[in-house]
């Protein structure tokens, strides 16, 4: 599943062949002379405005390779001989895998620190969150009153019974935010709050968070639960326009206000533990953490940055500041597992 782009393709292509080794000597060909190479699970529409400016200012070149399934496996089958010096990935879970998985080393660095909040980064210094996202209701807009729901917890409130609509309860978008619950609440709770949502599913969980706007537009369910950046990669859709409509069905609300806030998670990048341009590495990573580059990154995917100093996109503050849940995101990996095991225990699949 790696995606072709035409400022590498052929290492794009080598990758999706499984041709580590051609992949390797590539980039091995090049190291020590001002690069640094990257594994990517974000898209190049995202991630090249920045790289590009990064070279301009350091004249460290990027050599970047897309993939959307299989990064850790590649990265462990590579072993010392990976070509990688750090990865940009989204999720806790995803970052905390590679971190278990021995695939890293930490990071440290001042500037990483001072940009960006501790709750956003491994104690340890193995991975570092870059851009921030809520998981959100979205509630439909001609049924359900402002106000009318405010928190997680009222989700499993017997009166929205047969009218929520959210993806498979496994994803790691959601296992997060059950993470979170079980954080909040302890394993108990959360696991009555959970069934509570579960029962009042309308239907069975399929699709990806965008599915799930479009069943609200289509009356299938009152409520949906989605990352707050989907809203507006459907407002301003221009190549599949019916997912504006999706979008303007929908009313969004940050859970939470009155309480803890809402549950974010993050993007995040990490150095390898082979890396050998380590150096560059930490240099992108530090770059990515600045004013510059927050703005940027954020902006192109709707998210928020993680820098507390770099002003939001105009777009994405149009939808409402909003208070986030403190709790780290440490935290919420750890549990993560727990999170699991609970989802399997109440059937949300
Ligand atoms: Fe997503």
């Amino acid at each position: 599943m790696i995606k072709k782009n035409k400022y590498n393709s052929v290492l794009a292509i080598a990758f999706a062949a499984g041709l580590a080794t051609a992949i390797g000597q590539t980039l091995a060909a090049g190291a020590g002379a001002g690069e640094v190479n990257l594994y990517s699970y974000r898209q190049p529409f995202l991630i090249k405005p920045f790289l590009d400016e990064f070279t301009k200012r350091t004249g460290v070149k990027v050599n970047v390779v897309f993939a959307k399934k299989g990064m850790l496996e590649r990265l462990k089958r590579e072993g010392a001989n990976s070509p990688a010096d750090a990865v940009l990935t989204v999720d806790i879970s995803r970052l905390k895998a590679h971190a278990d998985a021995g695939l890293l080393q930490p990071i440290e660095s001042r500037t990483i620190e001072k940009n960006i909040p501790a709750q956003y980064r491994d104690p340890n210094g193995l991975w570092v969150g870059l851009t921030l996202r809520t998981r959100l209701i979205a509630a439909a807009r001609d049924r359900v009153k402002p106000g009318e729901i405010k928190s997680y917890e009222d989700l499993a409130d017997p009166k929205w019974k047969g009218r929520i609509c959210v993806r498979k309860g496994g994803h790691v978008y959601n296992r997060a935010l059950v993470a979170s619950l079980i954080a909040h609440h302890g394993e108990k709770k959360a696991g009555e709050l959970v069934r509570g949502i579960v029962a009042n599913f309308a239907r069975k969980p399929q699709g990806n968070d965008r599915a799930q706007a479009k069943a609200v537009y289509e009356g299938v369910c009152d409520l949906a639960i989605i990352n707050n950046y989907y809203f507006g990669k459907m407002k301003f859709n221009r190549k599949k326009p019916a997912q504006q409509k999706w979008a303007a069905a929908l009313r969004l609300v940050f859970p939470n206000q009155d309480g803890r806030g809402s549950h974010v998670n993050v993007s995040g990048a990490a150095v390898t533990r082979h890396a050998r341009n380590r150096d560059n590495a930490i240099m992108l990573i530090e770059f990515l953490s600045g004013q510059f580059t927050q703005r940027m990154y954020a902006s192109q995917n709707y998210e928020y940055p993680v820098n507390p100093r770099v002003s939001w996109d105009k777009e994405v503050e149009s939808w409402g500041r909003f208070k986030t849940d403190t709790l780290s995101l440490a935290k919420i990996a750890d549990l993560s597992p727990a999170a699991q095991k609970l989802i399997d225990r109440v059937g949300w699949y």
